[in-house]
C-alpha cells in the first residue's frame, strides 16, 4: 500500500498545487496525496460545482475538508447564462458532442481555464488512476499550460485503492458508491456519460431518475427535431443501420429507434470522475465513449 511521502516535502520546498476535488474517490485521495508530497500549506482544493450531486456528497465534501486540513473552495459556471444542468443540455439541444459531455465542457472545462488563467499554481493535480495512464499522457500533451501532475499514478493506484484508503482513514464515501456504482458523477440526475448498464441500473434502482432523464431525451429530440440520446448501439449488426442511437425509453416519433430495453442487460462499467475531460484529445476513449451518442464538434 501507499507509503507517506512526506521526506519529499524538504525537497520540493512551497510550491502552489491546486488540487481538484471532483466529489468522487480518487480525486479526494488525489488532493489527501498532495497534503502529504508538498505540506498543506503549498495545496489549494477546489471543486467544480454542478448542482447535480448525489446529497451525501456534501457531507463527503465536508468530512474531506476536515481531513485534509483545509476547505475544499467552490466555483461553479452555473449563474446567468445556465442556471442548471438541465439549461445546458436544453440551450445546446445537445447532451453529448464529438469531443464529449457538453456538461462536461460547459460546466468544467470551460470554468478550468477560465479559473487557471486568474490563479497561480506550479502545478495542478488530478485524480487519473492506473487505469487512464493514457489520459495522463494525452492530457500531459494537450494541456500542458495546465503543468499536470497524477499522483494517483505515482504510487500506482487503482481505483479501488482509493475506496480503500479512504475507508482506513474513516472517511464515509458518497452513497452511490455503496450502492455498486462505482462513481458519484452528477447523481442527482444520473451522469449523461454513464452508458447502457449504468442506465439500466439507474432504471431498475432510481426509476424516477430515469424518467426524468428519458423525458429530457425526449423533449432535446422534440425541439432539436431529431433523435438526441446519450446512448448507442455499437454492434456491428447496428453500425450497419441508418441509425445506431438508444433511446431510454420509445419515443413515439421515432418507433424504429432502439431503447436501453431492447439491449441485454450489463453491470455498469467504471466511469472515471468527471473533471471536464470526457473524451476531450484522450488517447483512449473513456470506457463509455463507444455507447455515447456523438453529435458535432465541440468548438465549431
Ligand atoms: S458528471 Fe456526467 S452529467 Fe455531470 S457534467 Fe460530467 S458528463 Fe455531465
Amino acid at each position: 500500500m501507499v507509503n507517506h511521502a512526506k521526506f519529499m516535502q524538504t525537497k520540493i520546498g512551497k510550491m502552489k498545487i491546486i488540487s481538484w476535488f471532483s466529489g468522487g474517490v480518487t480525486s479526494a485521495v488525489t488532493c489527501k496525496l498532495c497534503v502529504e508530497i508538498y505540506g498543506i500549506e503549498s495545496c489549494r482544493f477546489v471543486f467544480m460545482d454542478t448542482k447535480n450531486e448525489h446529497e451525501s456528497t456534501e457531507k463527503f465534501i465536508d468530512d474531506c475538508s476536515e481531513w485534509l486540513g483545509k476547505p475544499i473552495e467552490r466555483i461553479t459556471a452555473l449563474g446567468d447564462k445556465y442556471k442548471t444542468i438541465q439549461d445546458v443540455w436544453i440551450k445546446n439541444k445537445s447532451l453529448n458532442i464529438a469531443k464529449g459531455a457538453i456538461c462536461s465542457a460547459t460546466l468544467k472545462t470551460k470554468l478550468r481555464l477560465k479559473w487557471q488563467r486568474r490563479n497561480e499554481y506550479d502545478h495542478q493535480a488530478f485524480g487519473f488512476d492506473i487505469s487512464e495512464i493514457n489520459r495522463a499522457k494525452s492530457m500531459v500533451k494537450s494541456h500542458e499550460e495546465a503543468k499536470p501532475i497524477f499522483p494517483l499514478l505515482m504510487f500506482g493506484m487503482s481505483k479501488k485503492d482509493c475506496l480503500k484508503y479512504l475507508s482506513d482513514a474513516g472517511v464515509q464515501v458518497p452513497e452511490p458508491y455503496a450502492n455498486g456504482f462505482g462513481n458519484n458523477n452528477c447523481f442527482k440526475t444520473g451522469c449523461i456519460q454513464g452508458g447502457i448498464g449504468y442506465w439500466q441500473k439507474m432504471k431498475r434502482e432510481h426509476p424516477d431518475k430515469f424518467e426524468k432523464m428519458a423525458e429530457m431525451e425526449h423533449r432535446l429530440t422534440d425541439i432539436k427535431g431529431e433523435p438526441v440520446t446519450m446512448l448507442k448501439d455499437q454492434s456491428n449488426e447496428a453500425k450497419l443501420k441508418k441509425c445506431n442511437l438508444v433511446f431510454l425509453k420509445k419515443h413515439p416519433d421515432y418507433p424504429s429507434v432502439l431503447t436501453i430495453d431492447d439491449k441485454k442487460g450489463r453491470e455498469p462499467k467504471p466511469l472515471m470522475d468527471c473533471m471536464g475531460f470526457c473524451g476531450i484529445n484522450d488517447l483512449d476513449k473513456p470506457k463509455t465513449a463507444e455507447e455515447l451518442n456523438f453529435q458535432g464538434n465541440l468548438f465549431k
